[in-house]
């Protein structure tokens, strides 16, 4: 179902892309604990929030409950909080790299 599947995306939507340890939140220092590989998002941004754009309007239209409703207002936040925390952290790195960064 709706629910199951967005579910499922949030269970494993970051990886490493050497060892394939999945992760359900980005590994502080940006690499994989197991083995230092480089962790990735496993899933397009856009498609995500597609996704959760048609999970509202499903919900707006047969009147799900309120709380399967609260259950995709969090999952939204969650998610578009990760793509956030996903493009400061590559910002921050591009500053570094360019030597702006104090
Ligand atoms: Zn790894």
């Amino acid at each position: 179902d709706l629910l199951g599947n967005l579910r499922s995306f949030s269970r494993q939507r970051m990886r490493c892309i050497k060892c394939g340890e999945k992760f359900r939140r980005p590994p502080l220092t940006g690499a994989c604990p197991k083995c230092g590989g480089n962790v990735v998002l496993t899933v397009h941004e856009g498609a995500v929030r597609k996704y959760l754009e048609i999970s509202k309007e499903i919900g707006e239209r047969y009147g799900v409950s309120s709380y399967t409703r609260q259950r995709i207002e969090l999952l939204d936040k969650d998610i578009c909080s990760l793509f956030e925390n996903h493009r400061v952290k590559q910002l921050g790195l591009l500053d570094f790299m360019s030597g702006s960064a104090r």
